[in-house]
C-alpha cells in the first residue's frame, strides 16, 4: 500500500529514524520540525496520514492535532501521536483531541507498520465514499459533518470476554460513559449467532476467549460476513502481546487495548470507534440519497431520462411478445399555462400532473419525466386491454377535476401514444413508436388515447 506520510517531531534523529523505517516501506515520507510547518504541510500537500509528536516547543502535538481535526478541509486525515509517555492519561488527552491512534517512543516496528496499514487503509475508503458523494451531490464537503461531531450515544456494543465478570465489568464503564447498550455473548459462536441477527455498531473482543475460542479468528469471521463488515472491533490483547495486537489489526481490527484494561483509555478507544463508525454510516447514507437524486426528477420525483432508458432496455429483455406496453404523453398547450399563470403555477401543474399519473398506473409500472411536459410510463407484464384501460385512466384522471393552483382552477389535458412490445424492438424503437402516436393524438385533437398500429 503507498502513502504520503507527514512526520512531525522537534528532534532531528527522530524524524530520521520515523522517516527511515517508513521509507523502507515504500512510504512517501515528507517531515516537519514543529507545529506550524506541519500544519502548513497539511494544508498544502493533504497527506494521507501524520504521525505527530506530543511534546515540542510552541504548538504541542494535541493543539496541531485539534486544529487539523476542526479544520473542514483536513480533518478526514488520520493522525497518530507518538509520546515517550506511557501515560493513559496522555493517549486520552490525545484522542479527546481528535487522535486516531497512539504510538509510544521507542516505536515498536511491529506495531508501527500494523498501524500505519490499518489507518491508510480506512482513510482509502474513506476518501473513495467522500469522493463519490461530492460527486453524485454538489453539496459537496459541507455536508457530511467531522467526525469529531459524532454523538455515539444509544449505539450497539457487543462484549466477547474471556470471563463474564470483565465482560460485566467492561459493560458497565461504556454504559456510564458513553450511553451505549451492551450485548454480551458467552461465547464467539454464541456471537456470531447474535450478531448475525442483529448487528452491533462496534465489538469488543478479547483475544483469549472460553472454550478453546480464538478472538482473531472471531475478528476475521465478522469481517467476513456482510451484516458485520462496517461494524467496529476493538480488541483486546494479553499483556505486551505486540504480536497479537497487530495480526488483529491487519485482520480488520479498528484499534486495540492491552490487559489490564484502562477504563479511561477503554472509554475513549471506543468512543472513537464508534464515531468513525457512525461517520461512515452516514457518508454511506449521504451516498445513496446521492444516487437516488442522480435518478430522479427533483421536480415531481419520478424517474428521470436517463434512468427511464436503462430500466427500460431491462424491462425490454424480459418481455414477451404484446406484454409489455409503452406509453409517451405531454401535457396539453402546457406553454400557455406557463405563459397565463407563470412558472411557479406551471411547476405546482406538472408535480399534480405527476401525483395524478402515478395514482392511475400500478406500483411495478415505471413512470418517468423525460423533461419539460413530456412524460413516460411502460407497463411490464400487461397486455394491450390492460395498456389501453390504463391510459384512458390517465387522459380522465387529467381532464377532471379541472387542477387546483393555489386560489385557481386550472384546466388541464394530456395526449396519449402507446406502442406494445414486440419482437426485434429496443427501446429507441419503442419510445419512438409511442411518440409517433402521440403526435397524431396532438394532430387529432389532443386530450386522447393513439395506438402505434391506429397511427
Ligand atoms: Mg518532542
Amino acid at each position: 500500500m503507498s502513502g504520503r506520510i507527514l512526520v512531525v517531531d522537534d528532534v532531528a534523529t527522530n524524524r530520521m529514524l520515523l522517516a527511515a523505517r517508513l521509507g523502507a516501506d515504500y512510504y512517501d515520507v515528507t517531515t516537519a520540525a514543529n507545529g506550524r510547518d506541519a500544519l502548513e504541510i497539511c494544508a498544502r500537500e493533504a497527506p494521507d496520514l501524520v504521525l505527530l509528536d506530543v511534546v515540542m516547543p510552541e504548538l504541542d502535538g494535541f493543539e496541531v492535532c485539534r486544529r487539523i481535526k476542526s479544520d473542514p478541509q483536513l480533518h478526514h486525515i488520520p493522525v497518530v501521536m507518538i509520546t515517550a509517555l506511557n501515560e493513559p492519561e496522555e493517549r486520552v488527552r490525545g484522542l479527546e483531541a481528535g487522535a486516531d491512534d497512539f504510538l509510544t517512543k521507542p516505536v515498536n516496528e511491529l506495531e508501527l507498520n500494523a498501524r500505519v496499514r490499518n489507518l491508510l487503509r480506512m482513510k482509502m475508503m474513506i476518501d473513495e465514499m467522500r469522493l463519490r458523494v461530492e460527486t453524485t451531490q454538489s453539496l459537496g464537503l459541507e455536508a457530511v459533518r467531522a467526525e469529531l461531531d459524532v454523538d455515539v450515544s444509544g449505539a450497539n456494543v457487543m462484549i466477547v470476554a474471556a470471563e463474564p465478570d470483565s465482560a460485566r465489568r467492561r459493560a458497565d464503564i461504556l454504559r456510564k460513559a458513553l450511553d451505549v447498550r451492551v450485548r454480551i455473548p458467552p461465547n464467539d459462536r454464541e456471537a456470531l449467532t447474535m450478531a448475525e441477527a442483529a448487528p452491533p455498531d462496534a465489538f469488543l473482543i478479547d483475544r483469549r476467549l472460553p472454550a478453546g475460542g480464538d478472538g482473531l479468528r472471531l475478528v476475521s469471521a465478522l469481517r467476513s460476513r456482510q451484516s458485520t463488515r462496517a461494524s467496529a472491533i476493538v480488541l483486546v490483547a494479553p499483556e505486551g502481546d505486540a504480536a497479537s495486537a497487530a495480526k488483529g489489526l491487519d485482520l480488520g481490527a479498528g484499534d486495540y487495548l492491552f490487559e489490564p484494561v484502562d477504563a479511561a483509555e477503554l472509554v475513549a478507544r471506543m468512543r472513537s470507534q464508534l464515531r468513525r463508525k457512525r461517520y461512515a454510516d452516514e457518508l454511506r447514507d449521504t451516498l445513496l440519497d446521492g444516487l437516488r437524486l442522480a435518478v430522479t426528477d427533483p421536480l415531481t420525483g419520478l424517474f428521470n431520462r436517463r434512468y427511464a432508458a436503462t430500466h427500460l432496455q431491462g424491462l425490454i429483455r424480459n418481455a414477451r411478445d404484446g406484454e409489455l406496453g409503452v406509453m409517451m404523453m405531454d401535457i396539453d398547450r402546457f406553454k400557455q399555462v406557463n405563459d397565463t399563470y407563470g412558472h411557479a403555477a406551471g411547476d405546482a401543474v406538472l408535480r399534480e400532473f405527476a401525483r395524478r399519473l402515478k395514482a392511475n398506473v400500478r406500483g411495478a409500472d415505471l413512470t418517468a419525466r423525460l423533461g419539460g411536459e413530456e412524460f413516460l410510463v411502460a407497463m411490464p407484464d400487461a397486455r394491450r386491454e390492460a395498456v389501453a384501460a390504463a391510459a384512458e385512466r390517465v387522459r380522465a384522471a387529467i381532464q377532471e377535476p379541472p387542477f387546483d393552483i393555489g386560489d385557481r382552477e386550472i384546466p388541464v389535458t394530456v395526449s396519449i401514444g402507446v406502442a406494445m412490445y414486440a419482437p426485434g424492438d429496443g427501446a429507441e424503437s419503442l419510445i419512438e413508436a409511442a411518440d409517433a402516436a402521440l403526435y397524431a393524438s396532438k394532430n387529432g385533437g389532443r386530450n386522447r388515447v393513439t395506438f402505434r398500429d391506429a397511427a
